[in-house]
């Protein structure tokens, strides 16, 4: 890609209603913009980051035996009525009214429609289990929006559901949901713990949160150093140095961004909704479910809070926009130009994603925009050129040395692979 028609808009200056580093990092480097309060356009950059997120969440899934679906935004009230949540879900459930003065929802979360669309196909032990998920914009009115898209008002979600004909075969599901979901944190690269998490209004009979560890987030984390404790203070309230739960120490708090959430439903929702299955035996019974949600926006947000220095983001190479920038530092000398085009083309023919930035633009600038876009790898084409040298620059360590450019794909290729 050229970054002349890339559409990356980056800003020198701080941004100054943005408050935490990870939201300034991505008002700076380009990656999204705001359109009202919790509300946001993800711009070139920022949307490919999350198609990374999402691809590692779908090959996660997959792996699982979790099927894609996609459900709809607007939810009619007789499901949120058959549920009892229309009058309970409060403030935050964004409502409207179509042209006949018909009510809907815009979901904030899917376990009525998804309860809805199963039960039709759900009425025997056979089809059981069954573990679906989307991708998909919720909306929810919180009370106060902030942080970039740590707490949108429209935020991008993988909710999954599973339903079950057994507790044992729900709790297996469960399992695996929270393999994925480790796998899928490790990926992306963060720093992150599961917690025993509150199991709230929602009723059921366990729950697990993934946090970000990072000083800025909302939730606060009780655990012990021991590693044989951790939970949210939602559910023992405990203050540093009282004795651990489970006997083992003494508990510490740590703050924590909520990555996700894995959830026992059981059969509220079944039952609520008559969502029944024949068992073995002829037995009409409701199925138990389980709720699994991942913040995938908000993963962008708790990747940029944990990977930055004082110039920019330092992407993990699984969410990187781009693998390589290559830089010309003069467009306007023709032989640093025309080696930049040539080594842009080998990379890409090798297999990289690369950006170029063929900007008519002062070196500083172009290299403080490398720096804050934060690339894994920059590839510099300038003076050393008429000697067939290309400086390689690693982002993550700062390391950068001159590389011959007959040797430079391979070179490339091995730092790559060496990279997290
Ligand atoms: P929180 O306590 O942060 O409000 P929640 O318990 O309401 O989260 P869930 O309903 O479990 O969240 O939603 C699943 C996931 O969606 C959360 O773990 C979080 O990562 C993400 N999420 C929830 N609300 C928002 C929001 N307003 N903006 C961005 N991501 C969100
Ligand atoms: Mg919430």
């Amino acid at each position: 890609m050229k970054q002349t028609r890339a559409f990356i808009p980056t800003l020198k200056e701080v941004p100054g209603d943005a408050q935490i580093v990870s939201h300034q990092l991505l008002l700076r480097a380009g990656l999204i913009r705001q359109v009202a309060a919790g509300i946001y356009t993800f711009l070139p950059l920022g949307k490919r980051v999350l198609e990374k997120i999402e691809t590692i969440v779908r090959e996660e899934h997959a792996a699982i035996d979790c099927v894609e679906m996609f459900m709809p935004v607007l939810h009619p009230k007789e499901l949120w009525d058959q549920s009892g949540r229309w009058d309970v879900y409060g403030d935050e459930l964004m409502r409207m009214k179509d042209r006949h003065g018909r009510d809907f929802a815009m979901g904030p979360t899917h376990e009525e429609v998804v309860t809805t669309v199963a039960k039709e196909y759900l009425n025997s032990y056979k089809k059981l289990p069954l573990s679906v998920y989307q991708i998909q914009t919720k909306f929810r009115d919180e009370q106060r929006p902030r942080f970039g898209l740590m707490r949108g008002r429209e935020f991008i979600m993988k909710d999954a559901y599973s339903f079950h004909a057994t507790d044992e075969c729900l709790d297996e599901a469960y399992n695996g949901f929270v393999k994925a979901y480790n796998n899928i944190y490790a990926r992306c690269g963060l720093d992150f713990r599961m917690i025993e998490a509150d199991n709230g209004q929602m009723g059921g009979s366990g729950s697990a949160e993934f946090m970000a560890i990072a000083d800025v987030g909302e939730d606060t984390i009780v655990y012990n150093e021991e590693g044989t404790f951790a939970s949210n203070i939602e559910v023992h309230d405990l203050q540093v140095g009282d004795p651990s739960p489970d006997g083992v120490g003494v508990v510490k708090h740590a703050k924590g961004i909520e990555l996700g959430h894995v959830f026992k439903l059981g059969t509220k929702y079944s039952e609520s909704m008559g969502g029944f299955f024949l068992d073995e035996n002829g037995e009409q019974k409701p199925y138990i479910m389980g709720c699994y949600g991942i913040g995938v926006s908000r993963i962008m947000m708790a990747a940029l809070e944990q990977r930055n220095d004082e110039n920019g983001i330092v992407w993990s190479k699984s969410l990187a926009p781009f693998d390589l920038h290559v830089i010309p530092v003069d467009v306007n000398n023709t032989e640093q130009l025309a080696a930049a085009e040539q080594v842009y083309a080998d990379m890409k023919a090798a297999g990289f994603d690369v950006l170029i930035d063929d900007r008519d633009e002062r070196a500083g600038v172009k290299f403080k925009d490398a720096d804050l876009i934060g690339l894994p790898i920059r590839l510099t084409i300038g003076k050393g050129i008429t000697e067939g040298m290309v400086e390689f620059k690693n982002r993550q360590t700062g390391e950068s040395q001159d590389v011959a450019l007959a040797d430079l794909k391979d070179f490339v290729q091995a730092q790559y692979d060496a990279l997290t």
